[in-house]
């Protein structure tokens, strides 16, 4: 299927950057660790962490959300294998795309449990007009409008993950 970029490699790039920059100030002198929702995430970690100049760790999370029939309800499924060490490190925890809001909030609850010091979140892109639950995420990229998008490790069915750019998959 064609692919309708939406935002180009030099702005993902130049954006990232400066969220690097804002969580470097935000927590010089801190126990930081970046936690990514994979598999999304994977890019955007990647291009912030190097921005990020000031000692930190990274962790992985693997979530995936099941939904049925039903596009309201979801069942999050977290591979706890992967789950890193959080205890009282203050957690940064990274996602691709704040859509519903479930996942994030889900997650923001289980690392809080695993004894972190404290828990915020990052996400690369926000879509308007889709969540149900209130979460304020404290770093953004970009907001979008509400299509589904692929690309810098956004998928469709596992596929278009290697885009440098973030696009609009056309039907
Ligand atoms: P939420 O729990 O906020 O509804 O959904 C977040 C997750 O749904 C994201 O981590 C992502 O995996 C997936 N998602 C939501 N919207 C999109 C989209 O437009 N494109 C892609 N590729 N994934 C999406
Ligand atoms: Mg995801
Ligand atoms: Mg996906």
């Amino acid at each position: 299927m064609p692919v309708e970029v939406l935002i180009p490699e030099a702005a993902l790039h130049d954006r990232v950057r400066e969220l690097g920059g804002e969580v470097a100030r935000d927590y010089a002198g801190k126990p930081l660790t970046i936690v990514a929702i994979l598999t999304g995430s994977l890019m955007v970690l990647a291009d912030l962490v190097r921005a990020v100049d000031v000692p930190h760790r990274i962790g992985l999370l693997h979530a995936s959300s099941y939904r049925g029939a039903s596009t309201t309800s979801s069942t999050l499924i977290i591979n706890e294998n992967l789950a890193p060490d959080v205890v009282d490190r203050d957690v940064l925890l990274l996602d691709d795309i704040l859509d519903t809001g479930q996942t994030l909030a889900a997650l923001v609850d289980h690392i809080a449990a695993r004894g972190a010091k404290s828990v915020k979140t990052a996400v690369l892109l926000r879509k308007v007009g889709r969540q149900t639950v209130p979460i304020e995420p404290d770093y953004c990229g970009f907001t979008i409008p509400d299509a589904f998008v692929v690309g810098y490790g956004l998928d469709y069915d596992d596929d278009y993950r290697h885009l440098p750019y973030v696009g609009v998959l056309q039907d």
